[in-house]
């Protein structure tokens, strides 16, 4: 059976040449980098040279490059470490949106149930865009962070956080944001963004999981998360994930070499994709994902239920078993699928949420990928 793995904004496959990258800092160059001996030096030197090749990629400081476990580490560490500079502070409001990924959405909630912080949740708008004017709206003196996404992972919608960077810093506010699946999927620079904290993740853009990237403007000192022996210059304490940066360090200067033609090849891939749909669908078949300001890779397709003979909590696993790998809601126990949160939070009833899917495109799909798919798509949607 062919295997179509088109769920790229969930994860990617490591390339082959950040696979060899990794392998040499499990046995040949296992040092600590903190060590002062020789076996540190190497180790050192990568991680060094890692956080430069960072920052000259998304035009920042090396010492603005802290390394992470993960995007949610990112996050958890950006959203809590300013939030804990403001305990017992007059200032103790942070405003978010409702389409967040939970790694933001769930630390705001924890901070406001377990720390009394006061928090605003904007409403994002049917394309899933968090509008600057709804940012503007929520401000009031007392707010101190701003945490809004750069683009949307299921939609792949993309905010104007350079106009909410604006409101921010007129009003003396701290602004993250997750730019997890933004980067290498569009062309940005941090220094641009305006941003105090970003969050970056290596297994959306064909590295390692469990290593991450954490954006923090020079001065901005805030509270770290775990105390210990002083690494990342204090911030983030535990020995550095050597061999996984060393994958991580492959993986930017592939992305450096490869995003023009990443970028075309995924634009190259939704255009082709929504011609098919339109061929074989036609009305059948709406987007939830926006036409304009949105992120290439990312396609989020609404089947009108009325009018083909499938069931719509059936459909990721009705792909799934003719080997189409995409993804919707999440699973509940029964191996049916629980309609999406943020879909459900742009206003779509639950029978549209269960009829939508992410497709989301990588730099291994082909063309030919796309037609197995329309070709499964209309076996399940038309054979009725
Ligand atoms: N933020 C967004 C928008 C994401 O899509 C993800 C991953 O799905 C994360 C954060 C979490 O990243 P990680 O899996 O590295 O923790």
């Amino acid at each position: 059976m062919n295997q179509v793995y088109l769920d790229n904004a969930s994860t990617t496959r490591v390339s082959n040449e950040v696979k060899e990258a990794i392998l040499p800092y499990f046995s040949d160059f296992f040092g600590n980098p903190s060590s002062v001996h020789e076996f540190g030096k190497k180790p050192k030197v990568l991680l060094e040279e890692t956080r430069e090749l960072i920052a000259d990629f998304l035009k920042c400081e090396p010492s603005e490059i802290f390394f992470t476990a993960c995007g949610t580490e990112s996050n958890n560490t950006a959203i809590k470490g300013f939030a804990f500079n403001f305990l017992n502070s007059e200032k103790n409001h942070i405003i978010t949106s409702n389409i967040e990924h939970p790694s933001v959405l769930e630390t705001v909630l924890f901070l406001r149930d377990k720390f009394n912080f006061d928090v605003t949740i904007v409403k994002a708008d049917r394309e899933g865009r968090i509008l600057p004017e709804q940012i503007e709206k929520a401000i009031t003196e007392k707010t101190f962070l701003i945490s809004v996404m750069h683009a949307n992972n299921e939609l792949g919608t993309i905010n104007d956080i350079s106009a909410i960077s604006e409101l921010a810093k007129s009003r003396g506010i701290f602004l993250h944001s997750d730019t997890v699946q933004s980067i290498g999927k569009m062309k940005f620079y941090l220094k641009n963004l305006g941003l105090d904290a970003a969050s970056l993740s290596a297994h959306k853009i064909y590295g390692p999981k469990g290593i991450g990237i954490l954006y923090l403007k020079q001065n901005r000192d805030i509270e770290k998360l775990l105390h210990g022996g002083g690494q990342e210059r204090g911030l983030r304490s535990g020995t550095e994930n050597i061999p996984l940066i060393a994958g991580l360090k492959k993986t930017i200067e592939l992305l450096k070499e490869k995003i023009d033609d990443d970028i075309a090849h995924y634009t190259f891939l939704n255009n082709y994709l929504k011609s098919q749909l339109s061929e074989h669908f036609a009305d059948g078949i709406s987007y939830n994902s926006p036409e304009k300001n949105v992120l290439q890779n990312i396609v989020n397709i609404k089947i009108d239920y009325r009018k083909f003979k499938y069931e719509p909590e059936m459909l990721i696993v009705m792909l799934d078993l003719r080997g189409i790998a995409v993804s919707g809601g999440s699973a509940c126990h029964s191996g049916a699928l629980k309609p999406s949160k943020v879909l459900m939070e742009l206003g779509l009833t639950e029978k549209e949420a269960l009829s939508s899917i992410r497709v989301s495109f990588g730099r291994y799909n082909t063309k030919e990928d796309i037609d197995y798919f329309i070709q499964v798509l209309k076996n399940i949607l038309l054979s009725n």
